[in-house]
């Protein structure tokens, strides 16, 4: 899934469709309470939003903020006993509901069986969200249950009402906010997928710098997510799991409160976002792009970030593991790309115990430290190609070939790559602005021939030599056309 996420406002005053299908988006979910999204469906500007995503083959469904409607605030008059009981003790019908309470659960499931029904999503994916930012029920029984084991027995009940109506149904758990932490005490039934939507990160780098807080008082990290991250992962299976994302949410970044400011797009962010949810296996990623309606496309009316955002999404790709095709090894190295109008952008998690970094003069010394290497040729034949050898301690040693190992090591890129020791290896990001692509000789949105490998240098001169596609020589040689793979 390449989505985004929009509320009825964006979608009824801006050809989002249309700008969604430029962009490579392939999902568009709307937002934000069931009535609300029904009563636009069923309008013109609805319609015509339904018919223009049929146009452009993007799927619809439908991410709601739902607790309210689906157990009636009203009805507390009637049956108190539905609603939550708060930390003193009282019961209040302010948010969520008494899990214990059968009447409730009955109530909120055949009620989002019947907006299942009048929302049907293209996919088969439902989301009915809890109120995930509030409190839960403190009754003796509730109690028990943490806030996200509270949202899985309502979610579990949702599930089997409406999978009598569609038996392919699958429904959210949101992971969001106090509803965090894994689940422990009550299981998924199968069809639940985890929803994952890290509120508390910092946008400002990548969930990769751990220690990043939250800027919005929280005292959350961006490690504190990825945690949270691995532990649901433990719950939900992986391939099945949504990303819900703030890359171009330009309502978190104003507040929530309008007029918007102008979206802080970070591709970079976004681009080693994109390899840390891959490496976990998750293969659907959608963002919020709420508050781009009519008036903030009248004061900022780049769509280039939505683009970025789409492109780097529908480019996309990972690369598990690497291959050393002479001797068997395995090496769990894992390598993503994506590109973008503006650059085209590499990640290499190298997975090594032993580090050598030569730390003497001159990039020359990359020859006999570990290192990340890339290939980028102009041609299928390696006619004219580059090559950038990063070793784990930021330094590059890039160079101009041509087929056959016509080095040209004067040769600088001036691309200078980002390199960070982990606890079990090291990781390499490094960006290739479009127009430095392009005065290389390099059409940025053509095909590309790239080569991806590593050296794992044992410290006393042997090499172990790894590779994405096996060259097929006899001995390790990376620098034959057979070692690269052509990317459209
Ligand atoms: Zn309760």
């Amino acid at each position: 899934m390449r989505g985004l996420v929009l509320s009825t406002k964006e979608l009824a005053e801006v050809d989002w469709p249309e700008l969604a299908a430029k962009s490579g988006i392939n999902t568009i979910g709307t937002h934000i309470t069931p009535s609300e999204v029904a009563a636009f469906m069923a309008s013109p500007e609805g319609k015509a939003f339904r018919r223009k995503c049929r146009k452009y083959g993007i799927t619809v469904e439908h991410q709601l903020h739902a607790m309210g409607e689906l157990l009636p605030r009203e009805l507390f008059a009637e049956d108190s006993t539905m609603f939550r009981m708060d930390s003193c003790g009282r019961r209040t019908a302010d948010f969520n509901c008494c899990v214990h309470s059968e009447k409730a659960l009955e109530i909120i499931a055949s009620n989002a069986a019947k907006f299942a029904k009048l929302l049907r999503p293209g996919n088969h994916r439902y989301y009915f969200w809890l109120d995930d930012n509030a409190p839960v029920c403190c009754c003796p029984f509730c109690a028990e249950f943490s806030p996200s084991e509270q949202a899985l027995i309502v979610e579990n009940r949702m599930l089997r009402k409406i999978r009598k109506q569609d038996p392919e149904a699958k429904l959210a758990h949101l992971a969001y906010s106090f509803f965090m932490p894994a689940p422990r005490k009550v299981a998924p039934d199968e069809g639940i997928f985890l929803e994952f939507a890290p509120i508390y990160r910092s946008w400002d780098v990548p969930l990769t710098q751990e220690d990043a807080l939250c800027p919005r008082g929280y005292p959350v990290s961006n490690g504190d997510n990825l945690r949270w991250l691995e532990e649901n992962l433990k719950v939900f299976p992986a391939d099945d799991a949504v990303v819900l994302e703030y890359w171009v949410d330009a309502s978190l970044f104003s507040r929530w409160k309008r007029p918007a400011v102008e979206l802080p797009w970070h591709p970079d962010v976004c681009a080693s976002d994109l390899a840390t949810y891959a490496g976990y296996g998750l293969r659907n990623v959608t963002s919020f792009a709420v508050y781009m309606d009519a008036e903030y496309f009248g004061r900022f009316p780049s769509t280039a970030p939505i683009e970025e955002y789409g492109q780097m999404l529908e480019s996309f790709r990972h690369f598990p593991h690497l291959n050393d095709p002479w001797y068997g090894w395995e090496d769990a190295t894992k390598v993503s790309f994506c590109r973008s109008a503006e650059a085209l952008n590499f990640r290499f998690d190298v997975n090594d115990s032993t580090l050598t970094v030569c730390r003497g003069e001159g990039e020359r010394t990359v020859d006999d430290s570990d290192r990340a290497e890339l290939f980028i040729s102009c041609d299928p034949e390696m006619k004219r190609y580059y090559g950038f050898e990063m070793d784990p301690a930021g330094k590059v040693m890039d160079y101009r070939n041509s087929f056959y190992r016509q080095f040209d090591y004067g040769w600088d890129s001036g691309i200078r790559p980002v390199s960070t020791i982990l606890p079990d290896g090291y990781r390499v990001e490094v960006s290739f602005p479009s127009g430095f692509l392009r005065s290389a000789g390099i059409e940025p949105d053509g095909p590309l021939h790239i080569g991806l490998y590593r050296a794992d240098a044992t410290g006393s001169g042997d090499i172990h030599w790894f590779t994405l596609v096996d060259p097929h020589t006899p001995e390790p040689d990376f620098h034959v056309p057979a070692s690269l793979f052509d990317y459209f």
